[in-house]
């Protein structure tokens, strides 16, 4: 898209010229000499990119995988992570950073709201071969849905119109996984300001996903053999707090920084 206004604005410019025969000349060999700087920024940001991966490959590699030889080794043979985490795409959310979970901890799934969607063969096979994985191959002893504050995706589900259409190719249609928590929070506080409604849903939502683990068979197995427990979460990022409640729904644990 830039690329493109970048172009149509330099023939434009080249068209102007060309009905000015005068200026063109002088103005032509200016063209060309931003032209190339402008390309060359551009070289340039590419290349801080690549060397901010590269770099980070670097820190990574001294500050911690030669640092840890004995844990690197043992997960050079295999993982057995205790955890399996739903957590959102967003960038300032990630669990490895919020929750210190280290290489190993924890077996994770990141989407657009950190949703579960319920079973389902054809629509959501990725997150059902990633549970499945996780549940009967990696035996994980606990499953934790995490929500997060100020979430994009939990705005979009609330923002859907009533009558249910889409403007979106793909993800309106996945954040409609948890409709039942737009439901709930249209009924019990439609009235309030929008931030709050969606502040709501971002922790109703996290419950819908709770239940829709409950629909994969071998969730319900492990955890009825109480091999497997589920938890929901919610970081607040704004307040820096972190939330954690067990299937039951009853609070059982408030972190905060305050
Ligand atoms: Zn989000």
């Amino acid at each position: 898209m830039a690329n493109d206004s970048y172009e149509e604005a330099i023939d434009a410019l080249q068209q102007l010229l060309s009905e000015k025969a005068d200026l063109r000349q002088v103005a032509g060999v200016k063209i060309d000499k931003i032209t190339s700087e402008l390309q060359s920024i551009a070289e340039n940001k590419k290349s801080d990119l690549v060397e901010r991966l590269k770099n980070g490959f670097i820190h990574f590699k001294q500050e911690k995988y030669e640092k840890n030889p004995d844990l690197f080794n043992e997960l050079s043979k295999g993982q057995s992570p205790k955890f399996m985490v739903f957590a959102c795409s967003d960038s300032r959310v990630c669990p490895s950073h919020t929750l210190d979970l280290q290489p190993g901890e924890a077996f994770m799934v990141r989407n657009i709201a950190s949703m579960v969607p319920a079973y389902d063969k054809i629509r959501y096979s990725g997150t059902g071969a990633a549970i499945e994985y996780a549940v009967v191959h990696l035996k994980v002893q606990e499953i934790v849905v995490i929500g997060h504050s100020c979430c994009g995706g939990i705005k979009g589900l609330m923002s859907i119109p009533d009558d249910g259409s889409t403007s979106t190719e793909f993800i309106e249609d996945w954040v409609k996984i948890c409709l039942p928590a737009k439901t709930k929070v249209k009924a019990e506080s439609g009235d309030s300001e929008f931030g709050d409604q969606c502040t709501h849903c971002e922790k109703a939502a996290v419950n819908v996903s709770l239940g829709n683990l409950l629909t994969y068979p071998f969730v319900r197995e492990s955890l009825e053999k109480k091999t497997l427990a589920l938890k929901g979460g919610y970081y607040d990022f704004v307040k820096g707090s972190f939330e954690l409640w067990g299937l039951d729904f009853g609070l059982s644990l408030y972190v905060s920084s305050e």
